[in-house]
């Protein structure tokens, strides 16, 4: 007997068991295959993990319903990186597999059919209205022949998938076979201004049928049917090529001029490189600058020569049209790119061109690590420290940890990269456990570090009538315009105001769903919460005391774009930050707007802080350093020295040296102070320091648990319960803080309490806290429990 070990997907009672299912005779079924099977009383989706001889039980088994899968979609590989992510991550397998797969091939499904080529017209009558349903009882049997046929010839595709989501784009080719016969004159007169006789049109296409006859009958003026009968007698010929939907496509690139090495970079290719054969993990600890991103791209050639393959993780903020074009340069065609703004079809295809080894490259974001590239030889995660390497919601996992699996598993070598890297990275390089390699010299020598400024907001000399500019930051803004030269100013907040309060009563604008006040956006004409979405009209009364005296406080980007325009009329902006990115390409016409000058100041949040390289940028302005180091987490230290960084480093980056100016109530501050003086050196070990002193990472990992109801109690009495447990199964070393409040308790009226635990090495309360993930599952609706285990 032959059988499959079966992982379900049940939404409400998932489990990492698997199941048992008889394969049927005539099925192929191979590990990775998606199959349908009964699962109590329903058909669910299931994914074969293994295959087996004997039963792990004695019983009738069940036999597999359907094979969804031709192929199997998942490889040994990332079956093994699921079985990893529920050891390390305590998520669910089946919810593991699903991350591995591309949007198109999720949610309810049926199978479709969808034809590539209809060199047999009579096929057009079967697929006219789009792709078909692959019910055979809907067909005649001559048409079942034609379509079984067309299967195997790959005419025509199988594909399982929800029907308004098939859709791939093709190029029609209509070839005139002027010599085969007369044909109408319009059609001649075409053909002839086309001196090979062939049109071509570019269609993405939801219906299987060509449109390449309605677009000849309009412009010709022909008859659909006349046309059908020419395509019948062979003397129009219609071919259909499926050409990938590409978001690269848009890009043009030059062709790189081959760059001479610096001894730092030659020094650091041939180490690495060395290690082909015996890998290791690196860390590139070099300043912005310092020329790591052609490492990158010089060690990614050496390994494509050898026959391997290569992934590049960057932060989905610095995946910008910059280092894409940087890579194309010398990978062309052979490069896939992955982020979240791709649209399910260019995501599915670039998922089919990496499975069909049509790809040496991947540049993409941290769920880029899922990528099913075969023979990897090399794995960078550039930016290391970026928290957006870390995913928090379920199902967490850390692209960090996963490099450095995927780097075991293909035995290459791994980099990590960054100007300022995770005292826990760092740490683990003072014990060699990554190899160290520092680089601390700019490549382009003009280049200065800029000069930081920091402006003491406590001190009353410095303030001025703005609530957002002191008056040293509102000189150099203004001294730079006067000399044509460009600013960015960093502000970690969007909209107009923080809140709105009233003068006469104290009465505030709270979110009727959570517990955080609303903010006000002055474009849109709306108070809007960050964190549920909900919105109001602004009032123009106090609608608790109803005096006209309303006050905003704590500005955003809106209030410093208009504060600029107060300043001086004639000074350009542009605005960079979620409400200005949402729409497709709006991110990049805003960088080449700034790049081409047509603005004098690029004002934004993080995404201004990251990855941009703008020459002619002479002054940067960070308005509130305070925003990142009050966040209650216990790397915000880390978080704000690294953003302060980052920042900095857009400064000076041509021929004119820049200046930074930092305005903070917290000048003494550690991070603060490093930054200005951009010594990572001391940052690293005074937050050592702090982290010994609170027992968090490198010297102890933290796994937090939040506990989500909306009913408050029933989420505290579970935390207690949880807590309880885990105080009994644990190693004694092992700490349980909580539960407590999480620092914004309701959110769209859900209550969340957490547990924080620190251990060194503790494989029992693994195990335990495993168990509890999935008893608790049966009452998911009631209770949610998400967990975060932080490693890097
Ligand atoms: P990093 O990634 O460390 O910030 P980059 O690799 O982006 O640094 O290099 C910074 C700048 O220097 C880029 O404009 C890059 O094209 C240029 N550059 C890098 N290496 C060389 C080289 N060997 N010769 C000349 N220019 C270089
Ligand atoms: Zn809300």
């Amino acid at each position: 007997m032959k059988i499959a070990k079966v992982v379900v997907d049940v939404p409400t009672r998932q489990t990492d068991h698997t199941f048992d299912y008889e394969i049927p005779t005539e099925m192929n079924v191979e590990k990775g295959m998606r199959v349908v099977v009964e699962f109590g009383h329903r058909k669910v989706t299931g994914f074969v993990i293994d295959l087996a001889e004997v039963p792990a039980y004695d019983g009738k088994l069940k036999e597999i319903s359907e094979l969804i899968d031709e192929k199997p979609v998942l490889n040994r590989e990332q079956l093994a990186m699921a079985d990893f992510l529920t050891k390390e991550f305590f998520t669910f397998k089946v919810s593991n597999l699903w991350l591995m797969l591309p949007t198109m091939l999720k949610g309810k499904t049926e199978k479709f059919l969808i034809a590539h080529d209809f060199s047999d017209p009579s096929l057009e009558n079967i697929f006219s209205a789009g792709p078909v349903k692959y019910d055979l009882r809907s067909f005649t049997s001559d048409q079942i022949k034609k379509i079984k046929k067309g299967i195997s010839n790959n005419q025509i595709e199988v594909i399982y998938g929800q029907s308004r989501q098939i859709t791939k784009k093709y190029t029609e080719i209509i070839n005139l076979n002027i010599s085969k016969k007369e044909i109408p004159n319009q059609l001649e007169k075409l053909s002839k201004t086309n001196k090979y006789g062939r049109l071509f049109w570019e269609t993405v296409e939801k219906e299987g049928s060509p449109l390449a006859i309605t677009h000849l009958t309009k412009e010709v003026g022909i008859p659909r049917r006349v046309l059908n009968k020419l395509v019948q007698e062979g003397t129009i010929e219609i071919q259909k090529v499926e050409t990938y939907r590409k978001p690269l496509s848009g890009f043009a690139h030059k062709q790189l001029k081959e760059l001479k090495h610096t001894k730092d970079q030659t020094r650091t290719i041939d180490q690495i490189a060395a290690s082909l054969k015996n890998p290791e993990v690196f860390l590139i600890e070099g300043i912005t600058g310092s020329g790591k991103t052609e490492i990158y791209r010089s060690l990614s050639q050496k390994v494509i020569n050898q026959g391997k393959k290569v992934i590049i993780l960057v932060p989905e903020i610095s995946l910008t049209p910059q280092i894409i074009s940087f890579f194309q340069q010398t990978f062309g065609e052979r490069i896939a790119v992955w982020h979240s703004r791709l649209s399910r079809g260019e995501q599915y295809d670039e998922w089919r061109r990496i499975k069909n080894d049509e790809v040496d490259l991947v540049l993409g974001v941290r769920s880029a690590i899922f990528a099913p590239i075969k023979d990897l030889g090399l794995i960078v995660v550039d930016e290391e420290h970026e928290n957006s390497y870390r995913q928090t919601e379920n199902p967490s996992y850390d692209a960090r940890e996963l490099a450095k699996w995927r780097g075991k598993y293909n035995s290459c070598p791994v980099i990590f990269g960054s100007a300022t890297p995770t005292v826990t990275a760092r740490a683990k390089a003072e014990k060699n456990v990554y190899q160290l390699i520092k680089l601390d010299k700019r490549v382009n020598k003009n280049g200065h570090l800029p000069e930081v400024k920091i402006v003491d907001l406590r001190d009353p000399s410095v303030r001025s009538k703005s609530l957002v500019f002191s008056t040293p930051l509102k000189k150099a803004i203004l001294e730079r315009f006067k000399n044509g030269e460009q600013t960015i100013l960093f502000l970690n907040r969007r909209g107009y105001a923080n809140f709105l309060e009233c003068r006469n009563c104290g009465y505030t604008f709270n979110c009727p769903n959570c517990d955080v006040s609303l903010t006000l956006h002055l474009y849109e004409h709306k108070m809007i919460c960050h964190y549920c979405g909900y919105s109001s009209e602004i009032p123009q009364v106090c609608p608790n005391c109803h005096e006209n005296d309303l006050r905003s406080f704590g500005g955003g980007t809106e209030k410093v774009e208009e504060e600029i325009h107060q300043l001086n009329p004639e000074i350009q902006t542009l605005r960079m930050d979620r409400d200005t990115t949402s729409r497709k390409g709006s991110y990049q016409k805003i960088i080449s707007q700034f790049e081409n000058h047509e603005a004098d100041i690029l004002i934004g949040t993080q995404s201004v802080a990251k990855g941009l390289n703008f020459p002619d940028v002479t002054l940067v302005g960070v308005l509130n350093a305070d925003i990142s180091l009050n966040r209650p987490e216990f790397d915000a230290s880390e978080v704000t020295f690294d953003l302060l960084t980052q920042v900095a480093g857009r400064a000076g980056r041509g021929t004119i040296a820049g200046n930074v100016i930092i305005q903070t109530y917290n000048p003494n501050h550690y991070a603060i102070q490093d930054a200005k003086n951009q010594n990572y050196e001391w940052f690293f070990r005074q937050e050592m320091y702090v982290r010994h002193l609170y027992g968090y990472l490198p010297y102890y990992y933290t796994i937090f648990l939040k506990i989500t109801s909306k009913e408050e109690m029933l989420a505290l009495k579970t935390a207690l319960q949880i807590k309880e447990t885990l105080e009994k199964n644990k190693e004694a070393q092992t700490e349980i803080l909580g539960p407590a409040p999480y620092y914004i308790k309701r959110i769209n009226n859900e209550y969340t309490y957490q547990l924080s635990l620190k251990y060194k090495k503790d494989e029992l309360i693994k195990t335990t806290l495993q168990e509890i993930m999935s008893k608790t599952q049966k009452n998911a609706n009631k209770v949610k429990i998400s967990i975060s285990h932080i490693t890097c």
